[in-house]
């Protein structure tokens, strides 16, 4: 089971025709086991780009990382999902599977799903998403997407739980029934980091980081 997790110096560029954009600027950031810490910043700040390198979509151009429990070298495109799990800003669901075999979709492919199932049940009960269970996302609004999308993250009760904007597509009342959510896998002992706009998600969590060009400042933006 992982745990709690450390950036140093995370560094990414980009190159763009002739421009290089600096999208992580040096980055250092330690989220613990059972905390909660909001990633807020302006649009294009690097906050996408934090998460890609700490799933491992991306790799830094310099900076470690580092999962407590499990040993140094081991690089986070490696990590299941029972260990690392994500909310992409674009969700990701799978368009051929059922908004209930997306929830699913992390324990089928470790072979679990028929243990799973009243998990997935639950999760999309709490998410209001049961009577929409069969529908396939293209039927589902973008709203029951993303919550068909936190719901797949927090099945397996991973041990570091990153998420994008996921309150962003939700009405007052859904953001606060995902954010319940969110705040019970912390206090299971998940490790979050949730990038948002939404200020109601920053109260929330336990801290808050500020990220403005490709840097992070400990606390909210002034
Ligand atoms: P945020 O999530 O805070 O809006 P991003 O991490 O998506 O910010 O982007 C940070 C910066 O890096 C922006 O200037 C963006 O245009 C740039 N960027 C992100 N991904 C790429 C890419 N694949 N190629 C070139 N530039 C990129
Ligand atoms: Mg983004």
């Amino acid at each position: 089971m992982t745990g709690g997790f450390t950036g140093t110096g995370l560094v990414k560029r980009y190159r763009r025709d002739a421009e290089t954009v600096h999208a992580l600027a040096g980055v250092d950031l330690t989220v613990a086991a059972g905390e909660l810490v909001a990633l807020v910043g302006p649009s294009g700040s690097g906050k996408s780009t934090l998460l890609a390198l700490l799933c491992g979509w991306e790799t830094a151009d310099a900076g470690r990382l580092a999962y407590s429990g499990l040993p140094a070298d081991r690089r986070p495109d490696t990590l299941g999902w029972p260990e690392l799990a994500l909310v992409p800003q674009a969700l990701g669901l799978v368009a051929e599977l059922s908004l209930l075999d997306n929830v699913l979709l992390p324990a089928r492919l470790r072979g679990t799903a028929a243990a799973e199932q009243g998990r997935a049940a639950a999760l999309l009960a709490d998410f209001g998403l049961d009577h929409l269970a069969d529908r396939y996302p293209s039927q589902a609004s973008l709203g029951e997407q993303q919550r068909a999308a936190v719901a797949r993250a927090l099945l397996l009760r991973p041990g570091v739980l990153l998420a994008d904007e996921p309150t962003a597509h939700q009405d007052r009342d859904s953001a606060d029934r995902l954010l319940d959510a969110v705040v019970a896998a912390a206090r299971d002992g998940a490790a979050v980091l949730v990038a948002t706009h939404d200020e109601i998600a920053w109260a929330r969590a336990d801290r808050v980081l500020s990220m403005r060009d490709g840097r992070i400042t400990e606390g909210p933006p002034r």
